[in-house]
């Protein structure tokens, strides 16, 4: 008899035929000669009974001492069984243990640090194993989307000789005997692909060296960054806002349960619409200051500013038209206000805060070499970046949305390092 997924059991027409499945045991009791087993594999999971009279003594005995985690394959009968959590139970006519592992090291009253040691084995808890599968769905919805939309899929390299924006939060490492540095951003390489393509994308990881600890910053994560020719600022927003509901509402379509699981009803997402608020950074100045934080011109939005911005909202909202200083230096020019640029930061509601950077690019090449040069790097290291002004440059736009950054709001996880399987922060590099 070959193996069958374990949700095979639950289809209607299962009752009272055999099956046969195996998988990993989530919770073990034995009474009276009579074991009960909670059997987990990628598709459900399912109660197991297994009478010692039934399977024989040797199986049997074998079977009670398997630890949780242990591995156990079982053919028998499903019945219907309203004491059971999904109203059946599979009677096991025999059992064979494949693995019976060695005592599980993990239970939920330890401390986060001890789970974060055995993130290899906590990679298996009913929130990690819905977080793991969220992302994947994630993912698919924003390729399909791309995809729909006529964005071309590219691979930019991560390897670089230069450091993309100044170089402080780069990690740099010896490229045989040069300089190298992981990369921060595909953006420049993407431009350089956007003559040729028009509308291109990259979903890669992207590394920065932050110091500082904070719930919101990986040093390691996944960047989907776009860039679209014949772009302006307007166009630029209203991609983005048809992005996000179309993920949104294909999360709420495709993953409820793993949404319920984590802390969020589907509904909120389905139920989400545009237009999102747009907020110039002025006002957004005043609204800050009617909260009492002290701000002014030039003061850039951190987290407890953009806390304050979202904490009230319930969809994302657009930050707009930052001062030309605290944003880089290939970023356009308001044309109608010299002091500003045509960026837009994504803000997530509830608190959350940034989770999309963007902008309209400079496509000239005097205006572009003029910031290269006040913002203070080695113009040299660009001039292929500065090339692709002079042989066809078109208006253009792109961003960058940090994944894991979008997953935390969606899910309402307290730390980023809750997105990702295996994270990278300043005080973890294994496991
Ligand atoms: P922040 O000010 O929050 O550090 P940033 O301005 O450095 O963000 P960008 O350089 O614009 O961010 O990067 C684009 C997007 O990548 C951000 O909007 C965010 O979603 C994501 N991102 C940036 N840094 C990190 C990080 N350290 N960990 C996870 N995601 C990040
Ligand atoms: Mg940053």
């Amino acid at each position: 008899m070959s193996v069958v997924p374990i949700s095979r059991s639950y289809a209607p027409d299962a009752l009272e035929t055999r099956v046969h499945v195996r998988g990993w045991v989530l919770r073990s009791r034995s009474s009276g000669g009579i074991l009960f087993l909670l059997l987990r594999d990628r598709t459900g999971a399912l109660q197991v009974t297994a009478k010692r009279d039934v399977v024989g003594e040797e199986a049997f005995r074998a079977a009670e001492h398997v630890q949780v985690e242990g591995v156990v394959e079982v053919e028998g009968t499903v019945y219907a069984d309203h004491r059971a959590s999904r109203g059946r139970e599979l009677r096991a006519e025999s059992i064979r243990v494949l693995a019976a592992g060695e005592p599980f090291p993990l239970w939920s009253e330890q401390t986060e640090e001890f789970r974060l040691d055995h993130r290899h084995l906590t990679v298996r808890t009913q929130e990690l194993v819905a977080m793991v599968r969220l992302k994947a769905t994630l993912l698919r919805a924003l390729r399909e989307f791309l995809d729909r939309e006529e964005v071309l899929e590219t691979t930019p390299p991560i390897l670089s000789g230069n450091a993309a924006e100044g170089g402080t939060e780069a990690f740099t490492l010896d490229y045989f005997g040069r300089p190298g540095y992981l990369g921060q951003t595909a953006q420049l390489y993407l431009e350089a692909l956007l003559a040729p393509h028009e509308r291109v994308y990259s979903l890669t990881t992207s590394f920065r060296a932050e110091k500082s600890r904070t719930p919101r910053h990986l040093t390691e994560y996944l960047h989907l960054e776009v860039e679209l020719a014949w772009c302006d600022l307007d166009g630029l927003m209203e991609f983005i806002e048809r992005m996000l509901l179309d993920v949104l509402h294909e999360l709420a379509r495709r993953s409820p349960e793993e949404l319920r699981q984590l802390g969020r009803e589907p509904a909120e997402l389905a139920e989400l619409a545009g237009p999102f608020p747009r907020l110039g950074y002025a006002d957004s100045l005043e609204r800050l200051k009617a909260k009492q934080f002290d701000v002014h011109w030039g003061t850039d939005i951190g987290t407890a500013e953009e806390r304050a911005l979202t904490l009230e909202e319930r969809a994302p909202i657009f930050l707009t038209r930052f001062p030309k200083e605290i944003k880089a230096f290939y970023m356009l020019e308001t044309p109608t206000d010299p002091r500003t640029v045509e960026a837009v930061d994504v803000l997530a509601p509830e608190g959350y805060g940034e989770i999309i950077g963007g902008s309209c690019r400079e496509t000239d090449l005097e205006r572009l070499t003029h910031r290269l040069t006040a913002s203070g790097v080695n113009v040299e290291e660009y001039a292929w970046y500065l090339d692709l002004r002079r042989y066809g440059s078109v208006p253009h736009a792109g961003f960058g949305l940090g994944v894991e950054r979008l997953l935390r709001w969606i899910t309402r996880s307290e730390h980023i390092r809750d997105t990702t399987p295996f994270p990278r922060t300043p005080a973890r590099l294994t496991p």
